[in-house]
This record gives C-alpha cells, structure tokens and sequence, in this order.
C-alpha cells in the first residue's frame, strides 16, 4: 500500500515524489532513535490520506458550522469516545493541530496574559511551550521555572513547592521532552492545591505509556492534560486535550475553536480514532512494556559501555547521555551517528557548560524501533555500535553499517 501510493504521487509529480520516495528508503535504512518519533499503522496512515481532508467541519459533533458533516461527525465522536476510554477521562477534545496548539490552548482555557506559569526549564528537560523565552508561552506569562536536583538529576519536588509558594502560580505545568523518569503528578496536584494553581500535565512524549499503564496517569489529578498523538502513542501527527471538569472542558471546547484555530483535520481526526482504536487492543499495552524494557536494556548495555546516562539510567522509553566523558558535543555524536545510519538528537543535560546548538547531551528513545520488532538482544548491539562511532568512527564506519543494515533487513518496516 504504502508503495503504491509513493509510486502514485512520483508519476503524477517527480519532484516531489522522490524525496517521498527516498524519506521512505531513509526511515527503512536507519535505526531510528529520535525518542519522540514512531511509525504509525498502514492504516492510520492511509486514514490521514482520504477524502476526509476535503471537508470544512468547524465546531464539534452535532453543532457544525457546515452542512455535510453527518460523516465526519461520525469519525470524531469515535475519536471521542475512544481516547476517554482509553485514558479513562470524561471529556476529550480531539481537534488540536499538534502538541503546541494543545498547549496553547490549555493557557488560554486556564491563565490570562501576565498571569504567572510554574513550568521545567527547558535546559532541564521541559517543552519549549512550558515557558522558553523564543515561545509563546514565555512571551505572553511571567515563567518561573523549576528543575532537577544537581545530585540526582530528578525533579526536585522540595524546590518545586518552595517556587510555588514563593511565586503563587496561576497555573503549573508537569511534563516534560527529555526527563528519564517518572513524574509523580500527585506531588504536583498536591502542590498546585497548596497554593491555589490550576495544574496542566502535558504528556506528550509520554502518552502511550500512560495509556498502557506503564507510567502511572495524570488524568485524575490535573486540570487539563495535554498531548500530542504521535510520539509513544504512535498516531498520525496532532495534539489533543482531556479533563475531567465539565466546566474546563467546556472552556476548552471554546479555546480551540473559535479561540485557537479554524477548519479540524478531519482526516487527521480519523486517523487518531484509528490509533486510539489500536491503543485499547492488548497489543498495544504489550507494546509499551516492550517499549521501556528495551529503553532498560539499551540503558544498561550503554552504561557498561562506560557512557554517563544523566539520572543514571531510564524509568520510560528514553534516556539521555551525558558525552562530555567522550570529549565530544550533542552536534558532534548526532553527525556522526547520521553518517553511519543511526538517526538521534542532541540534546541539552541540566547545567549543560554547552550551548544549545551544541550542547553536552544526546537524547536516545526506543519507540520506533520497538515498533519494527527490535528486541532486548538487539538494544545491546545498538550500544556496541554507538560506542564504536563515539570511539573509531574512521576505523569501524564500514562494521557499524553493515551491522545497522542487517537489523533494519531483519524488521522490516512498511512492507
Ligand atoms: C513534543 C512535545 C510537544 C509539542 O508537540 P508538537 O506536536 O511538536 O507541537 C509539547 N510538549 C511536550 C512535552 C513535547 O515533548
């Protein structure tokens, strides 16, 4: 199928369709360990390719702007239906464009402009949304920002609490882009309730492990829980909203449209019904526990490698590397894993001497090749590799990608 349809689109327009054509040999080539992508189903793929994309469907199921919808409000009331299902939350909204405008929507729906935001510092894991200066977020509210704890490199919980009754958020968001561990969100709602804030979790990277169980929910403790759909939740790519307020979800409703955005993608919807109809199969919560297992077993044979794994190792599906014992940067590791097949990103350790585009750190993440079947025994070979690239990448650039080629020959993905 998939093919089929690249080889559509490259008679019907070359151009265009041979970098299609050559994105697909690179995702089937390479060992992909950028820890917020994923490969979703043929047939969440083929979903985000219908006719659905024709169609003008403002409002929500039921109360459209648009005559024709009775189809396309079929598709988001299962969407609907099924990701309270799947998180056990009693209301969903499902049409954010992405993880940012799910985010941005969840501070229009809580704060006002000037309004004070507790969020993780990004140099210590968080989200460009949850208070980066270049973003939105720290444009328009007055951020402070908690982070981890220079020893143990976890949230520091005990500083977190001293920043909120010092700085009396509005609201507090728990979540995070490059943190190893669990977040413990009833520490957070215990917080936020002390001093009165609204609490916004935001789990995007996270989200399908919350779904299968393997990291404990923030759906009963928080406000509004945010996400994305295509990280571990292995959907097409978009965001969506949850809560268990009538009112707030109300709110939302009104926040993402007419407040944040025009027309949903409803062929993007149909796909996300399609994912979360995976999620609630029991294929997917064995997926997830395959997920950190090898996230463990990548940690571990690493570590004995003798990297440095900031926290010391991995509770979820990533970890990241703390190179500076290697003398090298994030920038220099990635390129170098680049040239021999193993695709990563750099990524800034807390108090990080490196700049961002630099930086000390490389972030490593196991759901893409979890889902192409890759195994424990396989994560071992993984570290073998990135440590002779970090060690004698002119000496074994050869070994390294006849090695990543024999696995990747070996799970084969898109068929
Ligand atoms: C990835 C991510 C987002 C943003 O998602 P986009 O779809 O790229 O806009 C938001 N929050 C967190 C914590 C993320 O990791």
């Amino acid at each position: 199928m998939v093919r089929d349809l690249m080889s559509f689109i490259s008679e019907y327009d070359p151009e265009v369709g041979a970098a299609v054509e050559s994105e697909y040999a690179r995702q089937r080539r390479n060992i992909e360990l950028i820890a917020s992508e994923n490969f979703v189903s043929e047939a969440v793929l083929a979903a985000a390719g219908t006719v659905l994309t024709n169609k003008y469907a403002e409002g929500y199921p039921g109360h459209r702007y648009y005559g024709g919808c009775e189809n396309v409000d079929v598709v988001e009331s299962i969407a609907i239906e099924r990701a309270k299902k799947l998180f056990g939350a009693k209301f969903v909204n499902v049409q954010p464009h992405s993880g940012v405008s799910a985010n941005y929507v969840a501070y229009i729906t809580l704060v006002k402009p000037g309004d004070t935001v507790l969020g993780m510092n990004l140099d210590h894991g968080g989200h460009l949304s949850h208070g980066s200066a270049a973003n939105f977020s720290g444009k328009q509210y007055k951020i402070v920002s908690y982070g981890v704890t220079p020893d143990t490199n976890l949230i520091d919980y005990d500083e977190l609490r001293r920043l909120a009754l010092e700085h009396r958020p509005r609201m507090i968001i728990a979540g995070a882009s490059a943190y190893p561990r669990i977040i413990d969100f009833a520490a957070f709602s215990q917080i936020a309730k002390e001093v009165g804030a609204y609490l916004m979790a935001d789990i995007a990277h996270i989200c399908g492990l919350v779904a299968a169980g393997e990291h404990p929910s923030p759906v009963p403790y928080a406000d509004i829980v945010s996400s994305t759909t295509h990280k571990t939740m292995r959907g097409p790519r978009g965001g969506f909203l949850m809560t268990n307020d009538e009112d707030i979800a109300k709110r939302i409703n009104s926040a993402v449209f007419p407040g944040a955005q025009g027309g949903p993608l409803m062929h993007i919807i149909a796909a996300k019904a399609i994912a979360f109809g995976e999620a609630l199969r029991p294929e997917f919560a064995d997926y997830q526990r395959r997920i950190r297992r090898n996230a463990t077993a990548l940690a571990t044979s690493l570590r004995a490698r003798g990297f440095d794994l900031v926290s010391g190792g991995t509770d979820n599906h990533l970890m990241l590397l703390d190179l500076r014992r290697f003398g090298l940067t994030g920038r220099d590791m990635e390129r170098m894993l680049d040239s021999v097949y193993i695709t990563a990103n750099k990524n800034k350790i807390p108090n990080d001497p490196e700049n961002a585009s630099l930086t000390s750190g490389l972030r490593l993440g196991t759901p893409s090749v979890t889902t192409r079947g890759f195994s424990e025994g396989d994560m071992d070979k993984i570290a073998e590799l990135i440590y002779l690239a970090a060690t004698d990448l002119d000496g074994r650039a050869d070994y390294i990608r006849s090695e990543v080629d024999r696995l990747c020959a070996g799970h084969p993905i898109y068929r």
